[in-house]
């Protein structure tokens, strides 16, 4: 049952070098969206408690770093096997917190968490890099890789659970410590699996402060002994990690917003293009950095694109007291799902884009927005524009494939985008003109934990997942000794 006898046995309190303390800051209340309803009531971490627990990480540091692989490779897979075993609990205050059904959270969020905690785990003690050898005569050159030291952690609402794997397991596997900060919106399944975790970890090793963004999470970003910021986020908050990184010329890693683009040629499977986007653009509610949600549909496909997705899209189901019979959730807050409402009222004001399914709230509790499609749309519109994060996908026409190419390039963002059709040729062309982290052929949306995850432009830098997360929570360091070349004669 996804009800408030999950909250059960679990201290909702901020882990501190191995204590649990409960915050001395502000009380924020944690809503169920799917209801609207106050799950619980928590205290912000206040700035002495953040300090705290930098200092804790700061202290564990040495210890931790000078670990072997293998050694923080055992700690990561016990920690997937917490995830595992436990997961029903974590899905259901997942579903509880975020108001996702309970079936995407337990097969998808928990599922790809315990993976990519096993990934790191092994990745970490394959590492490759160059040889070492001698590029100057006498000398002798190699490489390491090292830890950072204390790595801020900041993560957001949409995936709690699976966005903090992403951000702590390649952190420690690399040999950093942490201080993470969920959303002040999805503090739930953290807080549960850190009291999962109780003794499995050296004291200071992760440490959770629950808090907002301008209070617990500025003075985490600006402390000193920070070393590295990973955000994952808006991009307005990126900017403002980066402002606070300048003083400490501390590392940055952020992945920030989203539009994608989805280019569909004449030439695509429709069914196939129709049921991804019913799929790819709505999932979590659309609140994804990759979601389906910017279509250009070539001229010869488009208008049987529209009336297909349409169909498709009026199908999709939310709300029902069965579980496993919804497609997707609430938005997470009632700004959020006015925000998106204040995108589609103004979408509608011009007078060539239509409504073909969806538009407004739904009448009911919780903060539900009808799954929307919108056609007509053109290049210049803000609904193309900007990132709206909601259940909303719009349709442009295009003619030519050189148009199309600069119309979805066309965009501040640069993390995903998807070309459908049969031509491979049209296929591999488009893909590596497109200016963006992925580029999927004939699907969306499908991530592993082998291949990174990142983007370009105002979507932000640095990967996670994939090897390229351990490079990045890493620095590489050169260590050059002089020898003497003359051998001893042998006779
Ligand atoms: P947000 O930027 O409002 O918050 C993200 C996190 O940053 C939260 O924990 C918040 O408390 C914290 N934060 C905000 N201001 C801060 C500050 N001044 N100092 C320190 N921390 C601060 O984003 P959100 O609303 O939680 O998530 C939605 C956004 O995240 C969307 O723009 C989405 O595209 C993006 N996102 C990107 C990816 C990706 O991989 N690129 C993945 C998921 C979400």
């Amino acid at each position: 049952m996804i009800d408030q006898s999950l909250l059960t046995g679990i201290p909702w309190v901020n882990y501190i070098g191995g204590e649990k303390v409960a915050g001395e800051g502000s009380a924020e209340n944690i809503v169920n969206p799917a209801t609207g309803k106050v799950i619980l009531t928590l205290r912000e971490a206040g700035e002495e408690q953040v300090m705290g627990a930098v200092a804790a990480a700061h202290r564990a540091f040495r210890q931790w770093s000078s670990t072997t692989p293998a050694h923080r490779a055992g700690v990561l897979l016990d920690i997937a096997a917490v995830i595992e075993r436990d997961g029903r609990q974590l899905a259901g205050l997942e579903a509880l917190n975020c108001g996702k059904p309970f079936h995407q959270a337990f097969n998808d969020d928990i599922a790809a968490a315990a993976d990519v905690f096993r990934f790191f785990a092994g990745a970490v003690r394959c590492r490759q890099g160059q040889l070492a050898g001698e590029y100057l005569p006498g000398h002798t050159s190699m490489l390491r890789r090292d830890a950072i030291g204390v790595v801020a952690s900041i993560a957001p609402w949409n995936y709690p659970l699976m966005m903090a794997a992403w951000k702590i397991a390649p952190a420690l596997a690399a040999g950093n410590t942490l201080v993470f900060k969920p959303s002040e919106h999805t503090p739930l399944s953290i807080l549960a699996l850190m009291h999962r975790l109780d003794g499995l970890l050296p004291d200071g090793v992760i440490n959770v402060m629950f808090g907002r963004g301008e209070t617990t999470g500025a003075v985490l970003v600006n402390h000193p002994l920070v070393r590295m910021i990973s955000v994952t986020g808006d991009t307005v908050t990126g900017q403002k990690i980066l402002q606070a990184a300048v003083g400490g010329i501390k590392r940055t890693h952020l992945e920030l917003g989203g539009n994608a683009p989805v280019i569909v040629c004449d030439d695509a499977d429709l069914a196939a293009v129709v049921a991804g986007i019913r799929q790819f653009g709505y999932y979590n509610a659309g609140q994804d950095c990759t979601a389906a949600c910017r279509v250009y549909a070539q001229a010869g496909i488009y208008p049987r694109l529209v009336e297909a997705l349409g169909e498709a899209v009026k199908s999709l189901r939310f709300g029902r007291p069965i579980d496993d019979e919804n497609d997707l959730g609430p938005l997470i807050s009632a700004r959020q799902r006015d925000r998106v409402a204040s995108f589609i009222e103004r979408a509608l004001e011009q007078p060539h884009i239509s409504l073909i399914a969806g538009g407004g709230a739904h009448d009911g509790p919780g903060f539900f927005y009808r799954p929307t499609l919108l056609a007509g749309c053109l290049q210049q519109d803000e609904i193309i524009k900007r990132e709206v994060f909601g259940p909303v996908v719009s349709v442009t026409c295009f003619d030519d494939i050189e148009q199309v190419l600069e119309w979805a390039n066309d965009s501040e963002y640069g993390l995903a985008s998807s070309v459908w059709t049969r031509d491979v040729d049209q296929a591999f062309y488009l893909a590596s003109k497109l200016q963006y982290g992925c580029t999927w052929i004939n699907t969306h949306f499908t991530l592993v934990s082998e291949m990174p995850h990142g983007g370009l432009k105002s979507s932000g830098y640095g990967k996670d997942l994939s090897g390229e997360a351990l490079q990045d929570y890493s620095v590489v360091r050169h260590i050059m000794a002089k020898f003497d070349g003359r051998f001893p004669s042998r006779h």
